[in-house]
């Protein structure tokens, strides 16, 4: 089993009707401990992704994802934007020139990304950040392709990571970002970006399932 270019187009439309549906949540996640806008700026980003379609459609992987990238980059301010832009530029570099993906090329691609956040946010595990909801996704995945589990097995165990990941920044004190300014006062709430992530990796086990 692979992860085809269409598959990949496929995910990036059901990630943006995703984010659209969960833009008030995010938003409300945010302004809990941030500036109430998450939601409002991963739709806006993911919207201005949906605009390059027709010129995406027929690209390799890795110009795909470079295209995704740039696109956050220009559309997307704050810390997010940036952050979700690097997961992608730098996971097109991985993928340069391919038309599909196999677990390992995944598993590679999404390294880079999470490095690349790692080195822009300096953020670490337990920082109550999107790094808590990726670093277990990503761990899950190595895990699963080191016992020789199918595509579909090892995508639905990282989303599953996530999503613990995610759940387990609600007691967290932030260290980084807009919601390590109220220190103790963070912790009891959700961090947005670690719930954006989460749904990243769980949109990609659900279309890339079969
Ligand atoms: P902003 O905080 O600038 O308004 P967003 O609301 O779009 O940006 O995104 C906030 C999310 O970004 C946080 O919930 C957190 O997950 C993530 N984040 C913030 N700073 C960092 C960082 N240094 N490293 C990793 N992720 C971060
Ligand atoms: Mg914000
Ligand atoms: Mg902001």
């Amino acid at each position: 089993m692979v992860i085809t270019r269409d598959d990949v187009l496929e995910w990036i439309t059901r990630y943006a009707e995703i984010l659209a549906e969960n833009r008030d949540y995010l938003t409300q996640l945010d302004a809990a401990i941030g500036d109430a806008d998450h939601g409002a700026n991963m739709d806006r980003g993911f919207q201005a992704v949906m605009k390059k379609m027709p010129e995406m459609r027929d690209k390799d992987i890795g110009t795909i994802f470079k295209t995704v990238g740039m696109t956050l980059l220009s559309t997307v301010g704050g810390a997010g934007g940036p952050l979700y832009s690097t997961i992608f530029l730098q996971a097109g570099m991985k993928t340069t020139g391919k038309m599909e993906l196999t677990l390992q090329d995944w598993i590679d691609a999404l390294e880079a990304g999470v490095n690349g956040v790692k080195m822009r946010g300096k953020a670490e595990l337990g920082d109550k950040t999107m790094i808590d909801a990726l670093v277990p996704a990503l761990n899950a995945l190595k895990q699963a392709a080191e016992n020789g589990t199918t595509l579909s097995d090892a995508l639905e165990r990282s989303a599953r990571a996530a999503e613990e990941g995610m759940k387990a920044t609600i007691p967290l004190v932030a260290r980084k970002g807009r919601a390590s300014y109220l220190g103790e006062r963070s912790a009891g709430h959700q961090d947005p970006g670690a719930t954006s992530s989460y749904l990243l990796l769980r949109t990609a086990a659900e279309q890339w399932k079969n």
